[in-house]
């Protein structure tokens, strides 16, 4: 085990796949989706609760894509809610005005 005070070569922003068009992103324009320790699925738009996260672009083709592929619940090896899925799709479209 490494000790506390060794010297961190890096900063890097974490890096993430987006399930739907398979790009790599910075984590900040991505919605990030959870399975809590529970089991159940839900969306995370703070990104920090506990649980294996699967990412998605704040865009519906790639959240349709990631849907229509199973790519979410195979990430996540657990099924995709309804509430899920539109909860999802509200925010794509609250977003879709906003540029980058
Ligand atoms: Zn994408």
């Amino acid at each position: 085990m490494p000790k506390k005070g060794q010297i961190i070569r890096v900063k890097r922003q974490p890096q993430r796949t987006c399930v739907g068009c398979k790009q790599v992103e910075g984590k900040r324009t991505l919605i990030r989706v959870v399975r809590r320790p529970d089991g159940i699925v839900e969306v995370d738009p703070t990104g920090r609760k506990a649980g294996r996260g699967a990412y998605v672009h704040q865009s519906l083709d790639c959240i349709e894509q990631a849907i229509a592929s199973n790519a979410l619940s195979r990430s996540l090896k657990a099924n995709i809610g309804e509430e899920v899925i539109s909860e999802l799709r509200n925010l794509a479209s609250s977003e879709d005005s906003e540029e980058t």
